[in-house]
């Protein structure tokens, strides 16, 4: 941790209670369709933008929307990751803060619903938080020097893209039960989540799914206890200070 400044102890891990603010997102109809999906992404990206603004400001931060890319096909994406490498249906792109969603790609998750749809921008959105924080140039640092395949490579990597799942939930967390946030919307983020973590053939690069899942449902609501009166803090989504290292597989 000590010799971590950008990854667990990072300053924004370390104020226990600070969160995000609740907001009243109003999303647009959902359709499968590519101008639709586009629309429901963007306003979904202003939600986001919203509830971490003033979280970034306290941390003398300031916040800078992403880019969205959800052209109607993959292969015609040509930003600067210069093409879908991940072999997922979604990803982010540091490089030039572009939250990618394909709509040929998303179909497969899109297809169940907008919430199924919304966790997916919602968890890429949680990539560009820590883009902006610092986290993810530190990781690619890291990531970099032990190398992205090494165990402890793909270990960095399950703890970036857990952490993504937390930020996500916290969005969840604060917000549902306000406008287009509806607790049927959260379920299905869980749901989808909970089938996010490594696939059969992959690099261990993002967690089971059980962790996906819980991770999520930590961000959501920090305590083993459901009944409890928490609510979500950054501080509480720090893979790098994870309590139980079965939380990092
Ligand atoms: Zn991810």
């Amino acid at each position: 941790m000590r010799e971590d400044p950008l990854l667990g102890s990072n300053p924004v891990h370390l104020e226990p209670g600070y969160g995000i603010a609740a907001v009243t997102c109003r999303l647009p109809a959902w359709r499968l369709q590519p101008a639709a999906a586009q629309a429901f992404y963007q306003a979904a990206i202003r939600c986001h933008d919203q509830a971490w603004r003033g979280t970034l400001s306290h941390f003398g931060l300031t916040l800078t929307s992403p880019h969205l890319w959800a052209g109607a096909q993959g292969r015609q994406y040509g930003g600067a990751c210069g093409r879908n490498d991940t072999g997922r249906e979604a990803f982010y792109c540091a490089a030039d803060q572009t939250i990618v969603m394909p709509f040929d790609s998303m179909r497969s998750i899109a297809r169940y619903g907008s919430g199924y749809a919304l966790a997916v921008v919602s968890h890429e959105y949680g990539h560009h938080i820590q883009q902006q924080v610092g986290v993810m140039a530190a990781f690619q640092a890291r990531a970099q020097t032990v190398g992205y395949s090494s165990q402890a490579g793909q270990l960095l990597s399950r703890q970036l893209e857990l952490q993504a799942w937390c930020f996500s939930g916290m969005f969840y967390g604060t917000s549902t039960g306000r406008g287009s946030i509806t607790r049927s919307l959260s379920r299905q983020a869980y749901d989808n989540n909970s089938h996010g973590g490594d696939r059969r053939g992959e690099l261990r690069m993002h967690g089971t799914n059980q962790n996906a899942a819980n991770w999520f449902g930590w961000g959501r609501h920090p305590s083993l206890d459901p009944s409890a009166r928490v609510h979500p803090s950054i501080y509480e989504c720090n893979p790098w200070a994870a309590r139980d290292a079965g939380w990092l597989e």
